[in-house]
């Protein structure tokens, strides 16, 4: 029917090893009207490495709204159209949410060719529990708001996963250590599928001083150990201070009284201008 709109497909493609590819993505490629890819060159390798010749168009962070609502016109049309990412699934540490949102909103339908997730690729190989876990995505490159995120998971009891580019990587364990203390359990994953993948199995002390010595190269995928029951217990005796207290002590751990604030709610399970509010009303009552 002419009138009929077409399909978003959100395709997972290789993290590495081009052999990952499925064949049901292929198919798919090979089918689409468009190829939406965040980074055309690199998508016009894999598609020349399988002999698929298709029309590209660039999905990117910094054109996703024009992008995003020109894609919907072709959907909207009847065309079908594939989303890819660099490398792995569309829409983790990726674009993509964006437009499955807007095809929702659109009454488009969305559909996915699973493959490759490097987050959930070492998760299964770190050898730390895989039951309960938080996807954390990438850190802050702001030192303050890498250091709240870090903090609102201190008492976390799932295993935590995180991805880094190497350039940060020391960086980035150091402020680990700091907050989960240097016994906490890491699996570095780095370059996974690839010809030099390698595990790293470690603590956060035995991770610090092990890149003191090596240069961190590659694609890196950290998986932390959840918290230990003892340590989730050490919260409650927090969230037992008076919120003033509570967010001073965090202050005083090197936060800013923004920042702060911020942790405290979340390790309240309060909103953050509950604690403000209440900050700023214990603070006024003891000038009084
Ligand atoms: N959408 C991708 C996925 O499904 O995993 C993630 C894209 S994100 C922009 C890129 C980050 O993923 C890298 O900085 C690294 O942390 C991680 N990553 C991707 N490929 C990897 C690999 N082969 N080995 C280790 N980490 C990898």
């Amino acid at each position: 029917m002419a009138d009929e709109k077409g399909k978003l497909y959100l395709c997972a493609t290789p993290i590495g090893n081009l052999g990952d590819v499925s064949a049901r993505c292929l198919e798919v490629l090979r089918s689409v009207d468009l190829i939406a890819a965040e980074d055309t060159r690199r998508t016009l390798q894999l598609l020349n490495h399988f002999g698929i010749t298709k029309a590209l168009t660039s999905y990117h962070e910094h054109n996703k709204r024009t992008k995003g609502e020109y894609i919907i016109k072709l959907l909207n049309e009847g065309k079908n159209v594939a989303q890819v990412s660099d490398a792995g699934t569309p829409a983790i540490s990726d674009p993509g949410e964006d437009l499955v949102r807007l095809c929702i909103e659109n009454g488009i339908e969305v559909t996915s060719v699973p493959g490759p997730v490097a987050g959930i690729t070492a998760l299964i190989l770190s050898g730390l529990p895989a039951g309960r876990y938080a996807f954390e995505g990438f850190l802050s490159v702001n030192k303050r708001h890498r250091r709240a995120h870090l903090d609102s998971l201190k008492n976390d009891r799932h295993t935590l996963i995180f991805y880094e580019a190497p350039h940060k990587l020391r960086t980035t364990l150091e402020d680990m250590r700091s907050v989960f203390g240097g016994s906490r359990r890491i699996a570095m994953a780095r370059e996974l599928t690839k010809l030099h993948e390698e595990i790293i199995r470690t603590t956060l002390d035995g991770a610090v001083s092990y890149y003191e010595e090596k240069t961190p190269r590659g694609e890196y995928v950290l998986v932390i150990e959840g918290a230990s029951e003892e340590e989730e217990t050490e919260e409650n005796t927090d969230i037992l201070l008076s919120v003033r207290e509570h967010v001073d002590k965090l202050i005083e751990s090197g936060l800013t009284q923004k920042d702060a604030i911020k942790a405290a709610a979340a390790e309240r399970g309060v909103s953050k201008r509950d604690v403000y509010n209440e900050y700023h009303r214990e603070v006024e009552n003891d000038e009084l």
